[in-house]
């Protein structure tokens, strides 16, 4: 099971690799609008009538669905390039599942403080109960750890759709015009996505592993 974890390690750091580099290669190609990724995403809210969203510069990519913002990375919020405009169409996307109440969103926001909880208790559980032997302490962190595992499969969908909006609206708007820009932003995506799936496995992987030592 350990040679599992090995490969799926390998496999993640060759996946992440491949994100950073194909965000590179985005970065280098200008984006055929002009637009930053902050006006990309200012103006796709625009056309979809969804008011009420800050767009605003942040030391990650991500969309904060409490304070109904999307904070882009300086690199992302200022440049116009492929990289730029394909990663905030994709948080602009999660701006839309919020206004538009995606079933898949609510799913996994309700799962994230049920999720932190149990990966936060599954190790400490785990531990001390294969030192002390009490199983029931393995079990219950072995349950804190199945629900971290599901908040990963639960992202999946929301992340998949949210790229997927992404890249059907910069068809629909006139973003990455030309075949060129087109292959590097759904590169960019494509390979982002992948690592979600990466990280999910690796959970999963792990939680067969804790339920083997347990059986045994
Ligand atoms: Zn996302």
């Amino acid at each position: 099971m350990f040679l599992w974890l090995i490969i799926f390690m390998i496999i993640s750091s060759v996946v992440q690799n491949s994100v950073r580099k194909s965000m590179d290669r985005g970065h280098r190609i200008p984006e055929g609008t002009g637009m930053t990724g902050a006006q990309a995403a200012e103006a796709v809210l625009e056309k979809k009538g969804v008011s009420g969203i800050v767009v605003e510069e942040g030391r990650f990519d991500h969309y904060d669905p409490r304070e109904k913002a999307i904070r882009l990375s300086p690199e992302n919020f200022r440049n116009s390039s492929v990289t730029a405009v394909a990663v905030a169409l994709h948080e602009a996307g999660h701006a839309l599942q919020h206004a538009e109440e995606s079933a898949s969103l609510k799913v996994r926001t309700a799962f994230v403080p049920v999720a932190s909880l149990g990966s936060s208790m599954a190790g400490p559980l785990l531990l001390f109960g294969i030192f002390t032997g009490a199983m029931n302490l393995v079990w219950l962190g072995i349950i804190g750890f199945a629900f971290a595992v599901v908040f990963h499969i639960v992202t999946l969908p929301v992340e998949f759709d949210a790229s997927n909006r992404a890249l059907t609206m910069a068809e629909g708007y006139g973003f990455l015009k030309s075949p060129e820009e087109m292959r590097a932003g759904r590169k960019v995506l494509g390979s982002a996505a992948l690592t979600y799936v990466v990280a999910a496995l690796i959970a999963l992987v792990q939680l067969i592993h804790w339920i083997g030592i347990a059986r045994r």
